[in-house]
């Protein structure tokens, strides 16, 4: 069944393989291969962060709420006391936790438009966008990012048209739908913005020919065909992790 547990697998095997082979092709390095890995997992198990009566995605409201309290001290370390370091780890986990994503689960309706492709194709492009404005990230870099949360979240999505369930493993009634939602007619206002929005992102995107450039390069498969040994591949695995 197409359950938390399902997700997470499901996600992580198809963004393992995927990173695996882009990096064996030259096209991530050492670092990079493991943020696609960790971007595709993620992005299977985004499609659900709506549901409020969840304990995985709790948890994920917990774990993401501590990183973010940690990724806070951390980079104000050496500027602030011991004391105003403990604050700031505690305010910044209570706002996330109690405020953003309490905020979050009281405006979104489980299997509302979260649960669609434009939603996770804006998510997508937002996480292409970020990095390469705001974090200075190469082009080829930011997009297969992207890439990977929108691979995994599309994982998400087939399996629950596949198995037809939802987190609590109900049976969903052929009313709610199919899972690779695009559209839906009762919510045509919010798909309106959703679409609006995407196309905002496309075009202000950074360009992708660079990257279909690279995937198209003959010379980056040919590398991948003299290298592609299964012990090899299972050995650098290893040595990376
Ligand atoms: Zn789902």
């Amino acid at each position: 069944m197409a359950n938390f547990k399902t997700h997470l697998n499901g996600a992580f095997a198809v963004s393992g393989v995927l990173s695996l082979i882009s990096y064996k092709a030259g096209l991530l390095d050492n670092h990079e291969f493991l943020i696609c890995v960790a971007i595709g997992t993620v992005g299977g198990l985004l499609p659900d962060i709506d549901s409020d009566n969840s304990t995985p995605i709790k948890l994920g409201f917990d774990a993401a709420s501590l990183m973010v309290a940690f990724i806070l001290v951390i980079h104000w370390r050496s500027s602030l006391s011991l004391l105003s370091l403990f604050a700031l780890w505690l305010s910044a986990y209570g706002i996330m936790r109690y405020g953003v994503f309490s905020l979050f689960t009281k405006l979104t309706v489980h299997r509302g438009i979260i649960h669609s492709v434009p939603y996770m194709a804006i998510l997508s492009l937002g996480l292409v966008c970020i990095n390469f404005y705001l974090l200075g990230t190469p082009t080829i870099t930011s997009w297969f990012y992207g890439l990977f949360l929108f691979i995994g979240a599309m994982v998400h999505l087939g399996l629950d048209e596949a198995y037809s369930v939802d987190l609590l493993n109900r049976r969903l009634k052929r009313s709610s739908g199919t899972a690779m939602k695009f559209y839906q007619h009762k919510q045509q206002p919010y798909y309106m913005v959703l679409y609006a929005l995407l196309a905002t992102l496309l075009f202000i995107a950074p360009p992708f020919a660079p990257l279909w450039n690279h995937l198209t390069d003959p010379i980056t498969w040919f590398l991948l065909k003299k290298g592609l040994l299964p012990q090899e591949f299972f050995s650098q695995l290893i040595s990376i992790l």
